[in-house]
This record gives structure tokens, sequence and C-alpha cells, in this order.
């Protein structure tokens, strides 16, 4: 592409990004495709020759945007959000174009040492102990594998990395969390070679959060059977309600008993950056690693995860290795990134976290944050005083569980399944709002998550306008 057509082409291509922003409510926001739509339009064999950008512009409006679930639209209340901001966008131009690929502090210095820096800042931003180092992964299930893969290794003072399994003599390695845990904690004790049968999943209270003394009582029976504990991943903020395990006491028993403890608060982190939230990681200073994503909650876009440490020695001795083609001269002054995970190529995500937090300031982050918080206790107390609904369970910060269940009529729990999946269902596809589901001890019920860039006030009224229309219609079947 000659320089002329790509700057004539770059800024069509910028105008229609910030049409797209303006105009993205107008979206439908969940895609409303069926499978196998999309990949039927497109041509099964690639093109022998060269084709204009424009036609390929074209065909990305015509064919592949209406595939697409609009993240970014302010009614996006479903699963967990992944918001974005025009500074994080800006900074992935800059990135895309450069093309880096940061390995190594030498194949871009400033990738590494910026990296240092902006999570260092989000360190003191969230108030995490000063003896943690940080290093951005791509996403909090990478985080939390890594975690699990240094715990394994701390605890057999490195002997799977060297000789593999089984250990000798045969002991079972051992992983707790609580049954409310995201599912990337079994998908790592899989990959990690921990095996599924080795995962402990701790009883929940009627706060679904762990209860610490359950957590004690597997610990010690896997003593008693010679097992060895050697990692609990505690939760803050579970991504079917946000439930907070509590970091204190949990911390305390794996510190008596020598036990790594990995925090997961892929969304809820963010929240920390609020002093009136900073309780949600009372204890934190007696973990060993800690990870939350950026790209859920804080206008970075996907992907940035940031995970932190405070045994480095630990994770580089897990993940290093030395190949004579990456040796530089610096390597005893510098940190090597491609040491502290598992890829060994690394994109350059620093940059729009530095562009994030510069272009808002704390202050004006913790507007945003506060601002969903807001509006999510405010859905709650509408949840509350309309006795057609129901709260699921307590809000803890920017979801909210409810479901549709009127007090003057006696459904059965099969009934309101059926009945809030309608309301759910109907929802979606009038592609005026996108929310999901979760159970709560085997109840269905339906999550409305605050968390986009752009989500307001009237958005959040408008949707509940809309549910409360909906759940009458489907309350009548
Ligand atoms: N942990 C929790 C609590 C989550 O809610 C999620 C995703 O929503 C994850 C981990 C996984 O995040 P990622 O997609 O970054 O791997």
């Amino acid at each position: 592409m000659d320089r002329e057509s790509f700057r004539k082409v770059g800024y069509s291509i910028i105008d229609w990004i910030s049409d797209y922003m303006d105009n993205v409510a107008e979206y439908p926001v969940l895609s409303q495709v069926e499978p196998g739509t999309i990949r039927d339009r497109l041509p099964g064999t690639p093109p022998e020759g060269t084709e204009d950008m424009e036609t390929i512009l074209n065909d990305f409006k015509q064919l592949i945007l209406p595939g697409m679930t609009h993240w970014q639209h302010p009614a996006f209340f479903a699963y967990f959000p992944a918001n974005s901001s025009e500074p994080s966008l800006l900074a992935e131009f800059l990135t895309a174009a450069m093309g880096a690929q940061c390995m190594i502090w030498q194949t871009s210095p400033a990738a590494t040492e910026l990296e240092e820096v902006v999570m260092d800042w989000l360190r003191q931003m969230l108030g995490l102990p000063e003896e943690y180092s940080g290093v951005i992964q791509d996403t909090a299930s990478t985080s939390t594998l890594c975690a699990l893969l240094c715990a394994r290794e701390k605890a057999t003072h490195y002997a799977v990395n060297k000789q593999g399994f089984p250990l000798s003599p045969p002991k079972r390695l051992t992983v707790y969390t609580s049954e409310e845990a995201h599912s990337s904690v079994e998908k790592g004790v899989k990959i990690a070679g921990f095996g599924k049968e080795n995962l402990r999943l701790i009883p929940a209270g009627d706060d679904f959060a762990m209860i610490p003394a359950e957590l004690e009582r597997a610990i010690e029976e896997d003593q008693r059977k010679d097992n060895l504990p050697c990692c609990v991943v505690a939760a803050v903020g579970t991504t079917s309600s946000t439930a907070m395990d509590p970091l204190r006491p949990i911390g305390e028993i794996c510190m008596h008993r020598g036990i790594w403890l990995h925090v997961d608060a892929a969304m809820a982190g963010t929240a920390a950056i609020l002093p009136e939230m900073r309780h949600i990681l009372d204890g934190v200073e007696y973990a060993d690693s800690f990870v939350f994503n950026p790209h859920k909650w804080m206008f970075t876009n996907f992907d940035c995860s940031a995970y932190f440490c405070k045994d480095t020695a630990a994770l580089t001795s897990t993940f290093e290795i030395l190949p004579e083609y990456l040796k530089t001269d610096a390597d005893r002054r510098v940190k090597n990134f491609r040491d502290w995970g598992i890829p060994l190529g690394r994109r350059f995500r620093a940059l729009k976290l530095w562009f994030v937090i510069r272009h808002y300031g704390i202050s004006g982050l913790q507007k945003k944050v506060r601002d969903h918080i807001r509006l999510a206790k405010e859905f709650e107390s509408w949840i509350m005083t309309d006795s057609r609904f129901e709260l699921m369970t307590p809000r803890n910060i920017n979801l909210v569980c409810f479901r549709y269940n009127p007090s003057e009529r006696q459904f059965t729990e099969d009934e309101l399944e059926q009945i809030n999946k309608q309301i759910m269902d109907d929802l979606n596809r009038s592609g005026k709002m996108f929310l999901t589901h979760t159970k709560l001890k085997e109840r269905f019920c339906l999550r409305m998550c605050i968390g986009q860039t752009n989500t307001t006030r009237e958005h959040v009224e408008k949707a509940w306008e809309r549910i409360k229309a909906t759940a009458l219609q489907a309350g009548k079947l």
C-alpha cells in the first residue's frame, strides 16, 4: 500500500471509528445473527490477487459488523465489562504501528521500563503492598496459571520443572478455591498438571464467599493424608455475584502453613482505587500473588491483565529460559519480562495503560468507577422496592443479581427459571440491552453489571423500564 493511500484510508477509518463511538448505542448490543451466518457469507478460499481497501472496508461493514456484539454499547450489562476508551484506542494504534515484539529489554527498552513504571502506578493506586512487583499478562486466566505454576515449583523446590510428574516419593499436590471461583482456576489446575481430582472446592457461605474454617478443615485433611497443600486461590469479586472471599483469615491460614495465596480480583480489583472500597482488599498483604484486569473495568481495551507477585525469584525460576540467541549484554542489569510469564513474545500493552491513567488521572478514573457503583446501588434499590422482583444477594460493588418473582404469585423454581430465561432472551433479542444469567444456590438469576465506559443513569433507567415491561409479558405466559 502506498503511503498516500494509507493516509487516505487511515483518516477514513478514524472518521468511521469516531462515528461508531458516537453511534454505538444505535447498534443491537447482542449480535442478532444465527450460528454459521457470517461464515456462509464469506468465500471459502483466499483471494489469489490483491483486493482494494475500499472493498475490504465495505465488506467489514456489510459482512462482519452484523456479527459483532457491541461491548462498548452503553447498555452492555452482561458478564463483566471489557470496556475501552479513546486514550486506550489511540495508544493501540501506536502500538500496532510500531509492531514491536517486547520479549526482552533489548527488543524495546521503553516497553519494559514503562511497564515497570505503570505497574507500580497501579500498585499504588490499589494500595497493594510495596513488596509487589508487577507484570502485564494477557488475561486473568494466564495470570492465575502463572501463580499456580509458581506455587507448584516453590512447593516442590523446582522439582516438577526438572523431573516432571510424578514427584518422588509420590505426593499429591493440592489446590484450594471456593466453589464460587472462576472456571479459570480449574483450567489452570488441569494445565499445570495438578489434576482436577486435587482441586478442593471449598464451600461458600450465604454470602457466596469462601468459608475460612472449611478451607482449614480441607487443608488439614490433606495433610493427614500426607498430601502437599500447595496453593489457595481466593476471589475478590466472584463472577456470579462479586462475592468477596475474606482475605485476612484465609491469608493467616496460608501463612501459617506456608501455602501460596493467589488473589483473583479480575474485575472487582479496580474498585480498590476508591478509598471507600479499599476494604475489599483487607488482608491482601498475605497474598503471594494478585491479579486484576484493567481490560475489564479500567477503560483499557482488551487485553491487559495486571499480575503482581512478591517473590519474583519464584516467578523467574519457574519460567526462565536462556538460549544463546536471546542473551544480551544488558541481562544482568535489566528485567527481561519473557521470564515473567508463559509466552516469549509480548505485546506492548503498557502504552495504553500509560495513556489511560494519564488521560483520566486517578481522580477521573475514580469518578467513573464511583458512578458505576452508585448506579448499581440505585438499580438495586429499584429491585428491592418492587414486590415483583427479588434481590438474590446483596450487591457488593457494581453487579446486581435479581430475578422476577412476584410476591402475589406462587411459581415453582422450574417456572421461575423458565420465566426469567424468557425475560433475558426477550431483552437480549430486542438489541436494546444485553444482560446474562447465573445460578446462585441452584436458583436461576439475572446479572446486571454496570461498568461500561459510557453508561449513564439514563441507560440504567431505560434498562429498568425494559426489564419491567418484558417481565410483565413473560409473567403472563
Ligand atoms: N476471574 C474472574 C473472577 C473472572 O470473572 C474472569 C472473567 O470474567 C476471569 C477470572 C477470567 O478472565 P480472563 O478472560 O482475563 O482470563
